[in-house]
């Protein structure tokens, strides 16, 4: 049995004796199958040709990513407290150097992410670290490819993970599409943790906020209100994107101005 990995959305699913017909995940309108069709991977396949690249973004702040970038090249960030690191977002591969150099860092306590594009194999991350749990907003529940029991299905709009750590659901790109609100990030002044759900634009001072990225699908003016309003009562200077370098300053007006400029465009 191999916890196949799908090689266009990185996502592992459930064990199988051969590789699954069918990724869920990429043949919903929002993500493709890649040109040359379904392919399927697996963490040893991956650690052939592969390792991850472990490297501090801001102070207790660190990125971890694959190199050479594999399907949609996303970058986990792990979050270091007094009280347990949180990892947000996940990669594919794993390995015994990754763990290594994680369990150097503290480790890590819980793990939660944005949606479920760039969940790379966080089962397999949450059993190689003491059954860390997984927060994952209910609403997403349907997209789960490899069940565990450490999911934790959380619901409503806001889950404090720890002290300082805050998941704020705003929708949008998913229904359970979330944020990660980080009080202590951007030295006290407060940090967005945002995947897909606000996506850093290239310019790196403006966000957009899509249905579908790869296929250019827009969200609606009540959509993109909903994402702000959740994050309004909320404090922060810096956005931290799903990306290698993706971030945004001055983040609350960046935020509003992005809003407007986006809700204009479709008006
Ligand atoms: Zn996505």
């Amino acid at each position: 049995m191999t916890n196949y990995i799908c090689a266009t959305c990185g996502v592992q699913h459930a064990a199988s004796d051969a590789p699954p017909e069918h990724c869920p995940i990429c043949e919903d309108e929002r993500q493709y199958i890649g040109l040359n069709g379904q392919r399927w991977t697996s963490i040893p396949e991956l650690q052939k040709d592969r390792h991850n690249r472990i490297e501090d973004v801001s102070p207790n702040l660190t990125g971890i990513g694959t190199v050479p970038a594999f399907a949609i090249g996303q970058r986990a960030l792990l979050v270091r407290t007094p009280n347990g690191n949180v990892l947000w977002d996940c990669i594919s591969l794993l390995d015994d150097a990754t763990v290594e150099a994680v369990r150097a860092l503290g480790g890590i306590s819980a793990i939660a992410v944005s949606h479920p594009h760039t969940v790379g194999s966080l089962v397999e991350w949450s059993h190689a670290f003491d059954h860390a749990p997984i927060y994952w907003h209910a609403d997403n529940r349907q997209w789960v490819m490899r069940p565990d029991p450490a999911f934790v299905f959380w619901e409503g709009e806001t889950k404090t993970i720890m002290d300082g750590l805050t998941l704020i659901r705003c929708g949008g790109h998913f229904e359970g599409s979330d944020v990660l609100h980080w009080a202590q990030g951007a030295d006290g002044h407060g940090a967005l943790l945002t995947g897909d759900t606000m996506q850093v634009a290239q310019d790196r001072r403006y966000v957009s906020f899509m249905y579908s990225y790869p296929n250019m699908i827009p969200l609606n003016k009540r959509a993109v209100e909903r994402i702000v309003n959740a994050v309004e009562p909320f404090d922060f200077d810096l956005i931290y994107g799903g990306w290698w370098d993706y971030l945004v300053l001055d983040a609350k007006s960046a935020l509003k101005r992005s809003a407007e400029r986006y809700i204009k465009a479709i008006s």
